[in-house]
């Protein structure tokens, strides 16, 4: 038996779906929200319907149960419309239901899951602060106990969909013990609307500005002490395996933007004419679109193969940073290209490709910056698990 990069008949639908809803639906308004800086919710009610939300998840939780390489493709062809609404949908699945999905209780599940996975709720993830970022040990927000709570102290920063009309409220880390100078971190399920839970202004952002990102502070914050998600102490390791698939998904996002970079420089290619003929001619145009098209290939199979590994349950660690690596800079790379290719004009904010160059740069720095995905494939190759603070452990500062 060979290798097979068929897709399966239902993945091809949803695949198939999706294109359809992005070219039918999202191209046509995108540069609209980018301009207005909107969250569009009717396009993401009507995305809702098709079932995007939940579809990596199973229907016993309100999923569409289906696998992961179908959210992929999904993601894929959402992001070559409108990147920001596929920030809008990774976000949702990747870091807003996921630990709740592998770490909940049933009875959280049952509570959050079902409205989360039908699209009509957002759930945020808090893990970056104004001094733990890369560095995501270096969390200050608290959480102590009294009584029958937690009381939660500190703030977080750039927060995805955290502060839009269905923005439901946030699983954050916060410290919950320190002993001998150990912090133990813990996750925590906050509802938006509890007092002290304060949602900051909207970002004015490089890109992705149909995406909704916040500041969100918490001070005296208090929730039931039912609402620690896995056990305590346990939040880091969380809030990494969700990122760890969450990679996989940025990385198809990169895939569907650099995708997007290519169709409009083929197609601009063809039309533009100097020197009396078309600059698709021109061997020094052929080449970049050879490039493109070489290096978009390549991210794809990375982003398959990290999903197929993560749809068997296999380690996908070292695939999924690789992955993120090469799709977030190759996209970067062709947004550069097609900009080039278009000539002026592509500097001007008419053509979508102004807001492919301004969406692009992002990907490759949240979910962990190019510098730390690299930083995990070295732990892997030397035998650490992927650990940056095992790796970094070993180098002296
Ligand atoms: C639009 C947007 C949305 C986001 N959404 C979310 C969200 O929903 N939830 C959330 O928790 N976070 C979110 N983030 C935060 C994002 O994950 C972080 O910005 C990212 O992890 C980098 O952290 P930092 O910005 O603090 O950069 P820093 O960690 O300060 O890094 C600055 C530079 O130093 C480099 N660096 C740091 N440490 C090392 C090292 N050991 N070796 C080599 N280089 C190093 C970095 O690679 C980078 O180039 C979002 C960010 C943005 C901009």
């Amino acid at each position: 038996m060979g290798l097979s990069f068929e897709l399966s008949p239902e993945q091809a639908a949803i695949r198939g779906t999706c294109r359809d809803f992005a070219i039918q639906v999202v191209a046509p308004q995108a540069a609209e929200w980018d301009r207005r800086q909107e969250f569009p919710y009717p396009v993401v009610a009507q995305m809702a319907e098709l079932g995007v939300f939940g579809l990596p998840y199973p229907e016993s939780v309100g999923g569409a149960g289906a696998d992961f390489v179908s959210y992929l493709l999904a993601l894929e062809e959402i992001a070559r419309a409108d990147a920001s609404l596929a920030i809008t949908l990774e976000a949702a699945v990747s870091l807003g239901i996921a630990p709740i999905f592998f770490f909940g209780t049933a009875e959280q599940q049952q509570h959050y899951l079902p409205e989360l996975c039908a699209g009509r709720k957002l759930w945020a993830f808090g893990l970056t602060e104004p001094e733990a970022g890369s560095d995501a040990g270096g969390t200050k927000t608290r959480a102590r106990r009294d009584g029958k709570e937690w009381v939660i102290d500190g703030s977080k920063c750039f927060i995805t969909n955290s502060g839009t009309d269905i923005s439901a409220g946030v699983t954050l880390t916060a410290i919950t013990a320190e002993k001998d100078g150990r912090k133990r971190i813990s996750a925590i399920l906050v509802e938006r609307g509890t007092p002290g839970y304060e949602v900051g202004a909207a970002y004015h952002k490089l890109g992705w500005h149909a995406s909704d990102t916040r500041e969100l502070t918490f001070a005296g914050c208090r929730v039931p002490e039912a609402n620690l998600l896995g056990k305590e102490g346990g939040g880091l390791g969380q809030f990494f395996k969700a990122l760890e698939a969450g990679r996989v998904a940025i990385a198809a996002l990169a895939v569907g933007l650099a995708q997007a970079c290519l169709d409009a420089s083929l197609g601009y290619a063809q039309e533009r004419r100097q020197f009396g003929r078309p600059i698709s001619h021109f061997q020094a145009t052929q080449l970049k679109l050879a490039d493109m098209e070489t290096q978009i290939e390549l991210s794809r199979l990375m982003v398959w193969r990290a999903g197929a590994l993560i749809d068997q349950n296999r380690p996908a660690g070292k695939f999924a940073a690789m992955a993120k690596l090469h799709a977030s800079e190759t996209a970067t790379w062709c947004a550069n290209q097609a900009i080039q290719i278009h000539g002026g004009a592509g500097f001007m904010e008419d053509l979508p490709v102004a807001r492919y160059y301004r969406d692009v740069k992002i990907n490759e720095i949240g979910e962990g910056t190019s510098e730390v995905q690299r930083l995990i494939i070295a732990s892997h190759l030397l035998g650490l698990g992927g650990s940056v603070s095992k790796l970094l452990d070993q180098t002296p500062s």
